[in-house]
């Protein structure tokens, strides 16, 4: 695997690939990467000849300096798991290369919406920066296919969003969430639960597995209730628990209701975990 941490190199190493007509699958990640983000790595290259990774903790979408500095980085050896699955190229830039005019450099579009529910309410300014990062991103790796997880459910709309708003020339392809034996999201923020916390923390799934299993016979409101309250009773603090419209992530009312998730925030002493699940296509 190739490595770069400056924009113009990766760009020349690009280049000579399209020449060589291979298409490039393109996986962006903050890094301590896991199984998860090695699944986004397989499925790119199923898509294309050449997979690119990036690793950047980027500043501008954590609206918590705390969560920030916590990020766990482990560079050395998300470079061996990078290896191991066949990473082409790996983009590890700093944040002077990739923000060169300064930070305050965000997408300007109309959002509709889509970035006021859930994470937009939990953490303000956190999808702009993150569309920032996507969209400086693809204009440096100009790939064919963008690869990211349905474990961000809502970052993954806000970027199908932009996508098709800017009409970017780029296939976003979905990676379906990979999870630990006891059904919890892979994260690399789990690897900050404490060993009792990390038990507890599977009631999340079970919590989302029981909506699924209920959506065609109770009321969304009733189910989204419930949820809060198991989880609660847990011993985490959930954030939210919202059954809403895949299409616009609005608040769904009637049951079984048609393209419906469930999204779900809540704490696990001082770790922030995120999870979803798809009730009806
Ligand atoms: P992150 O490093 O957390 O920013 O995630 C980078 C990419 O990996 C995003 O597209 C995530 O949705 C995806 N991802 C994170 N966790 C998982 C998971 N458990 N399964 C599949 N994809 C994931």
């Amino acid at each position: 695997m190739k490595q770069f941490s400056q924009v113009i190199p990766l760009q020349t190493e690009l280049k000579e690939q399209r020449n060589k007509t291979h298409k490039i699958a393109f996986a962006p990640t903050m890094g301590a990467l896991h199984l998860g983000h090695v699944s986004l790595i397989e499925i790119g290259k199923q898509y294309a000849e050449k997979s690119v990774c990036s690793i950047f903790v980027n500043p501008t979408q954590f609206n918590n300096k705390e969560d920030l500095a916590k990020y766990p980085r482990m560079y050395e050896q998300d470079v061996l798991l990078l290896e191991k699955v066949g990473c082409d190229f790996l983009f590890a830039p700093s944040v002077d290369e990739m923000y060169p005019h300064g930070l305050d450099t965000k997408v300007n579009i109309d959002l509709k919406g889509l970035d006021s529910v859930m994470e937009g309410e939990f953490r303000p300014g956190h999808f702009a920066g993150m569309l920032q990062v996507v969209k400086r991103l693809l204009d440096i790796v100009h790939p064919d296919f963008l690869i990211m997880g349905q474990k961000d459910f809502q970052q993954f709309s806000l970027v199908h969003h932009m996508i098709n708003t800017l009409q970017l020339p780029v296939k976003l392809v979905m990676a379906p969430t990979l999870r630990e034996a006891d059904g919890l999201a892979m994260s690399s923020r789990n690897l900050r639960l404490s060993p009792e916390m990390r038990k507890k923390s599977n009631i999340i799934f079970a919590a989302l597995s029981h909506i699924r299993e209920h959506f065609s016979i109770q009321s969304p409101g009733k189910l989204a209730t419930q949820a809060m309250e198991r989880i609660e009773k847990m011993g985490l603090k959930p954030e939210y628990v919202e059954i809403v419209d895949q299409s616009n992530l609005q608040r769904v009312k009637t049951i079984n209701a048609p393209n419906a998730v469930v999204c779900v925030a809540a704490w696990a002493d001082d770790v922030r975990l995120i999870d979803n699940m798809i009730l009806s296509d």
